[in-house]
């Protein structure tokens, strides 16, 4: 064969919202799940990385890190990364709307120029995002029924007084720092000094802040409360209405100001994260592992060509059964192959993994695991089981089944090794207040993850039961807090105590 078919190369220029990973679209969620490679942006919520944990990210923002990379630089690493490895899919996450001050324009431009297929997905701005986070409606009625949003970049706004004359309400971006000359120019252009006015910070995180008052004190203001960028500013009448309609309050909630990273061995977005983050907490996901292809290629193309001899596939992941499929493909074969074979899945998430791709597991244990796997599984001695499975599958399958008289096999998949560190996470992850550990394997890796200028057994550790606490503790971790039982909600209380 030499048509390599069709090209993957695509660009998505995705709008992340303005960092409340649950702003962030539905089509956007999709569009990273499907990305090779993720060019994120200083203002994208770090944590929607979770949605592409498989995926090469590359940090492109301009601000906290040294190396500045151009506009023109990001415009042509962009379609550089689609036409890579004979065509990627590239999603470029930008922090609020794309096309919102946010030059996604010129990105455009570049595909479009390279001949690089692309698609636009809009974000919720911070024009927008910001002021309804303080309770301010940009338009309303009998009070505003207009608005305009300028930037705080050139000296006019972008815009010329006489246009501003007859907007109600105008939303300043990239204006903190030049607060106090853009008041002054709004003033001297006929704007009333006591026009309400308002300065949001980082809306709609936890660490969001506002100050209010009025067109004349408002710089003043933020530079007394030490607010600075990213900020959005708000002028005009609708500004009052904050004080009935405020409704976003981050700080009375028990884990507010606290940011708590999340391990994760597994695949998969937490449930953890969520719960610590309807707690106030700012957090961050930290994907310890990554998938790689399998070391032996020949040999498991081997075993998978013929399984006329095995009755039973063993799936005890649902990374597996996405290697499966794709090795099948790569085979020139389908599902179809597996007739003849029983699939056992280890438990219900992996049984789902197969109902997505039309399979459905012929036994799912009565409780998740290897152990009842192992149990309960309906084989006879003699029978092969063959266990798809990663380099470090634990022998406790093996040894039950042997034990059982089953012919035992194990064919190496797919590889899970350590995840290196983007640079982002791994600074972000140095200033976190706890950081939570579900196994003893997530404890080892994060004290693997020691370099000469982080170390993470300096960490407040909250594990997740007195197994995985003892593992971090034998890893070094001295800091340590532990659930009183096995559930999220208790894991999260466990963080809560751990700051009392
Ligand atoms: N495309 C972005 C804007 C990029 S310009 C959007 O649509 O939101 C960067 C400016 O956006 C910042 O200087 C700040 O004014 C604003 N901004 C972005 N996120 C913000 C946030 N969470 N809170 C307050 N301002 C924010």
């Amino acid at each position: 064969m030499t048509d390599a078919g069709p090209s993957r190369a695509f660009v998505s220029l995705i709008g992340a919202g303005p960092g409340d990973p649950g702003l962030l679209t539905l089509r956007g969620q999709q569009a990273l799940q499907e990305a090779d490679v993720v060019l994120f942006d200083y203002l994208a919520n770090p944590e929607l990385l979770r949605y592409c944990s498989q995926a090469r990210t590359i940090y492109v923002g301009k601000k906290g890190f040294s190396e500045y990379i151009s506009q023109e630089q990001i415009n042509t690493l962009i379609v550089q990364m689609a036409q890579e490895n004979g065509g990627q899919r590239v999603a470029r996450l930008k922090g609020g709307d794309v096309f919102v001050f946010g030059r996604g324009g010129e990105e455009a431009e570049a595909c479009v120029q390279a001949g690089v297929p692309f698609e636009v997905v809009p974000g919720v701005s911070s024009a927008i995002a910001a002021p309804a986070y303080a309770g301010i409606p940009v338009t309303h009625r009998n009070v505003a029924r207009n608005f305009a949003v300028l930037t705080g970049h050139t000296h006019d706004g972008g815009m010329p007084h006489e246009t501003l004359a007859g907007v109600d309400t105008l939303v300043l971006l990239m204006g903190v720092r030049n607060l106090e000359r853009i008041a002054a120019q709004l003033i001297e252009g006929g704007r009333d000094p006591a026009t309400p006015a308002a300065t949001v910070q980082w809306a709609s995180t936890p660490r969001q802040r506002e100050v209010s008052g009025t067109l004349a004190t408002i710089a003043q203001a933020v530079r007394e409360a030490g607010l600075g960028a990213p900020a959005v500013t708000v002028v005009g009448e609708v500004v009052r209405l904050r004080e009935t309609l405020q409704w976003f309050n981050p700080a009375s909630r028990p884990l507010s100001g606290r940011t708590v990273a999340v391990t994760r061995t597994r695949e998969g977005a937490s449930a953890l994260g969520d719960v610590l983050r309807t707690r106030g907490a700012e957090v961050l996901e930290v994907p310890l592992i990554r998938f790689a292809p399998t070391s032996d290629h020949d040999a498991l193309h081997a075993r998978l060509r013929d399984v006329n001899d095995v009755s039973w596939l063993l799936l005890t992941s649902n990374q597996a059964i996405t290697a499966l499929m794709e090795h099948l493909q790569a085979l020139g074969l389908d599902a179809r192959h597996l007739a003849g074979v029983r699939l056992a899945a280890v438990g219900p998430s992996t049984a789902a993994s197969l109902q997505q791709r039309g399979l459905r597991a012929d036994f799912v244990p009565s409780t998740p695991g290897a152990r009842h796997l192992a149990d309960e599984l309906p084989v006879r001695p003699g029978e092969v089981a063959l266990h798809l499975t990663s380099q470090l599958a634990e022998d406790s399958l093996q040894r039950l089944l042997e034990a059982r008289g089953v012919v035992y096999q194990r064919a190496e998949l797919y590889r899970t090794e350590v995840a290196a560190l983007d640079p982002v996470l791994r600074s972000r992850l140095r200033t976190v207040d706890a950081v939570t550990l579900a196994s003893g394997s997530a404890a080892r890796h994060l004290a693997a993850l020691a370099g000469p200028e982080f170390d993470p057994l300096t960490l407040r550790v909250v594990a997740m039961g007195p197994q995985t606490a003892e593992a971090a503790r034998q890893a070094g971790f001295r800091h340590l807090q532990v659930a009183e039982t096995a559930s999220l909600e208790a894991l999260a209380d466990a963080v809560e105590h751990s700051f009392e």
